[in-house]
């Protein structure tokens, strides 16, 4: 492949990143605080997805460049998990800062290497950031519990003791946002980090970690290698890691999920989704349709909690001409074009992937209202775009209704009442997301009680709760027990410890008794 200088590239310049070593288009790894170039001679190229310029190159890390992060994480756990939490408080503190100043950088970034627009970038960063704010109150977060007095003269205590050597895995949808999931609440608990960014877009997991050392993280409390399956297995397998935070398909999840946990560690896995809208005819009309046209097309649909699916009950099935309508007048372009309303899809064979499925939909009598496949970009001939593309009369053992499309593709399926719709919605294997579009309180409660999905949504297409919550994907969403963030987060980043003390004036020449001991 062609590899462009940076000075050639239209958005390098303003993107490019200080630990870059001269020319080099290498991504490094962070091994001890230290940017280093990888010995290894495979590398992956990281493309811009609507020109194909390689931005950069991800080295396919060597298995003695892993060890050597996991140790520095070792090493620099001791000292770390004694440093005080108000310090490390401050540290997320001042990141949160950083990262605020740096959201242009960031997104360009992100815009570059991952396609999304500016300003859909700009909230990738910031809801991220959420979460870096959120860890600024860990001491709180962190808290233990008393109980005075269990039993005379006895006090039982509990508390949340950092883990050790943490690890996350990334997926290429939210380059910045995810890494921000996982390693300011780990490290703000007190543990140390090894993070493997997605080797299709590392950049905003590069800059953040500089953020984070700028911050005043110690050298090797975060650490980040880069490659494929190979990190992957080796993080699932090393015994000096003690829990994996991983976000991405279910392929790759339920491995992770598996080998990890058999080797002794705690794993929390967040995966695919298939997530639906169910429009009842009661709902605001202009609302509803500028929600499914927002959540189902934003991003170009590479969102886990993208609204694919949309279920109409009833009269509502004639609004399908109306979305057509609005959903033709989005603009497909660059990111960087502050018109665009969605960029391309991340690679060339993921735009082959959702074209293939749009096509057996086709084939096995879905009706196609918008068909987005040939659309052309003047100027980005090369580029990975899909137009919105809209498919009507879905039915559930059509492959395009059971497979994850993860693009601009919105399927539209109908139901008589909202009791098929939510059998529907609760027969589907995925369990991320759903929403109800409707004016009736009634119905909302049975749709909230009765629905099958970690993430409900009440007029709301897209309900990612804010870190205070958890992020809380159910059934083949999500492995593990401890979800994303929130107290759930906590949790999964600290082992418990009860302590039970005694302090009182013993009496002497009570004698011994072997009985439970028991407070009566
Ligand atoms: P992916 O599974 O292909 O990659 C995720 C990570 O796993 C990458 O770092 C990759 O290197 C690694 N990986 C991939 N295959 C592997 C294998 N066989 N063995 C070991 N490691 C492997 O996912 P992606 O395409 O980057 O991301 C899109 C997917 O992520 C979608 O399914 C989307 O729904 C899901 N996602 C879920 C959430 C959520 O919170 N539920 C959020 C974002 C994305």
């Amino acid at each position: 492949p062609r590899i462009y200088s940076l000075a050639n590239s239209q958005f390098s310049t303003a993107a490019e990143p200080s630990w870059r070593h001269g020319n080099s288009l290498r991504v490094p790894n962070l091994i001890g605080g230290s940017f280093v170039d990888s010995q290894s001679s495979e590398s992956i190229d990281v493309l811009n997805p609507a020109t194909q310029e390689i931005v950069s190159q991800v080295p396919l890390t060597t298995k003695e460049e892993f060890k050597s992060a996991v140790s520095a994480a070792k090493q620099a756990f001791p000292s770390w998990r004694n440093t005080p939490i108000t310090a490390r408080q401050r540290i997320m503190f001042k990141l949160q800062d950083l990262i605020r100043k740096n959201m242009d950088k960031l997104a360009l970034n992100i815009t570059t290497e991952q396609g999304k627009t500016l300003k859909d970038a700009q909230g990738d960063v910031f809801r991220g950031l959420e979460v870096v704010e959120h860890a600024c109150g860990m001491a709180t977060l962190q808290m233990g519990e008393y109980v005075s007095n269990v039993s005379s003269g006895i006090d039982t205590y509990s508390i949340r003791e950092p883990l050790g050597v943490c690890a996350g895995i990334c997926p290429f949808n939210f380059p910045a946002m995810i890494p921000l999931w996982m390693f300011p609440v780990a490290v703000t608990c007190g543990n140390t980090f090894v993070l493997k960014p997605s080797e299709k877009d590392p950049g905003a997991s590069m800059i953040l970690a500089e953020l984070a050392m700028e911050a005043g993280l110690p050298n090797g409390v975060l650490n980040i290698v880069h490659g494929t399956n190979d990190v992957v297995n080796a993080i699932c397998d090393d015994d000096d890691i003690r829990a994996v935070s991983f976000v991405g398909s279910n392929t790759a999840g339920m491995h992770i999920y598996g080998r990890a946990s058999a080797s002794g560690k705690r794993v929390q896995s967040n995966m695919g989704a298939k997530n639906h809208g169910i429009i009842l005819p009661d709902a605001n009309v202009d609302a509803t349709l500028n929600a499914l046209v927002a959540a189902g097309f934003g991003a170009a649909g590479q969102r886990c909690m993208a609204l694919s699916t949309v279920v109409f009950v009833g009269d509502s099935k004639s609004w399908e001409e109306k979305l057509v309508e609005r959903a033709k007048a989005l603009k497909v372009n660059i990111g960087t074009d502050p018109d665009t309303d969605l960029g391309p899809v991340i690679s060339k064979q993921a735009k082959e992937r959702v074209c293939r499925l749009v096509q057996s939909g086709v084939d096995s009598g879905a009706k196609l209202l918008l068909d987005g496949r040939a659309i052309k970009v003047p100027g980005y001939e090369q580029g990975n775009f899909i137009g919105p593309t809209i498919l009507a009369d879905v039915i559930a053992d059509m492959e395009c209704y059971k497979e994850e499309i993860f693009g601009p593709v919105l399927i539209c399926m109908k139901a008589d009442s909202l009791e098929e719709a939510i059998n529907i919605v609760n027969k589907n294997k995925y369990g991320n997301g759903a929403a109800l579009f409707t004016t009736s309180g009634v119905a909302a409660r049975k749709f909230q009680t009765e629905i099958e999905a970690g993430q409900v949504g009440i007029n709301v297409p897209i309900p990612v709760p804010l870190p205070f919550f958890s992020f809380t994907g159910s059934k083949a969403s999500f492995a593990g027990d401890l979800n994303f963030y929130g107290k759930a987060g906590v949790q999964f980043f600290t082992q418990i410890k009860t302590v039970t003390q005694q302090w009182k004036d013993l009496p002497s020449g009570a004698g011994v008794s072997l009985a439970m001991p028991t407070s009566q």
